[in-house]
């Protein structure tokens, strides 16, 4: 739909930090693209995974040329890298205005098959990265609008969770688990965060056709149910990654300036039956 809308302004002027935007069909890149279109001034994307980065970066500069792109090969769980790129983010750009941490990992394995280590694993991919992101993340933008004093800077910061972080749902307890604490993790940063403009939220999609579930998608097409896949959400269908990347740049945006401390789930009513 970016190909038809008009450009937007809503991130004019921002300095964002997006994590996990190497798969042709994540959320992360889709929000990378989303980001660009509303006008943020300068993109800093990162993924282990450097497959994909170049295309993005080239994409977003050929379409956008007013935005500036950094695209990271980096671990997002990686305490170094996270610290050095909001200091880069500060050095280039004097700011840093939005932290998207949306960087995970799926796994699927019953609860006799999750070792230690598997649970470990997934807890600092999916979890040590949110809050890597909301403390150097917070800090860096505490040094952001320098007039208005260390106390009163601003910036947003978004966790990406999931449904199976409120309550039980597809995938590994060490799975559901680390997305819970993420969850936390967006509802008590503010207490810590007082007095500034700094805010925490987290994003709880539900099931969305990305790079993460296409062994799923693939096995369903293959069977010819992949139509099922949607059925038991109430809208009767599963997500694009573009309806996560639009709650994520409200999110990012000052349309939500009094949002704070909340998980969203974006899911169709999915965990409202529960
Ligand atoms: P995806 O696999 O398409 O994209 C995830 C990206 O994150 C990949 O490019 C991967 O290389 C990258 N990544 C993973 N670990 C990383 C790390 N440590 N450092 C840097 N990059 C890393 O999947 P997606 O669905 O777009 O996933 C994005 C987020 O959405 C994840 O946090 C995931 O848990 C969450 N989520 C997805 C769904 C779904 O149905 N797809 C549902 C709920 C939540």
């Amino acid at each position: 739909h970016l190909e038809s809308a008009p450009r937007g302004s809503r991130l004019k002027g921002k300095v964002c930090i997006i994590t996990g935007v190497g798969s042709l069909k994540g959320i992360g890149r889709a929000s990378a693209l989303l980001f660009a279109h509303e006008g943020a001034q300068h993109l800093y994307l990162i993924d282990f995974d450097e497959t994909n980065l170049p295309n993005l970066k080239s994409t977003i500069e050929g379409k956008y040329p007013d935005v500036k792109v950094t695209a990271l090969q980096a671990d997002a769980s990686d305490e170094a890298a996270i610290v050095g790129v909001c200091k880069q983010a500060l050095q280039e750009e004097g700011r840093l205005d939005v932290f998207f941490a949306n960087a995970g990992i799926a796994t699927a394995l019953p609860i006799d098959s999750v070792t230690p280590e598997a649970f470990m694993n997934t807890l600092r991919i999916n979890t040590l990265s949110c809050f890597l992101a909301v403390k150097y993340g917070s800090a860096a933008m505490a040094k952001t609008n320098p007039s208005r004093g260390k106390e009163y800077s601003g910036g947003s910061i978004i966790l990406t969770a999931s449904v199976a972080g409120i309550r039980s749902g597809a995938g590994s307890v060490d799975y559901s688990a680390s997305k819970a604490a993420v969850n936390s993790l967006a509802q008590v940063a503010p207490n810590q965060l007082t007095k500034t403009d700094i805010r925490v939220n987290s994003v709880c999609p539900g099931l969305i056709e990305t790079g993460m579930t296409s062994n799923t998608f693939d096995y369903a097409r293959a069977r010819g149910t992949a139509g099922k896949l949607g059925q038991l959400n109430p809208m009767g269908r599963y997500a694009v990654p573009e309806e996560i990347a639009n709650v994520a740049l409200f999110l990012a945006s000052d349309d939500s300036s009094y949002v704070n401390g909340q998980n969203w789930a974006v899911d169709g009513g999915l965990t409202s039956t529960l």
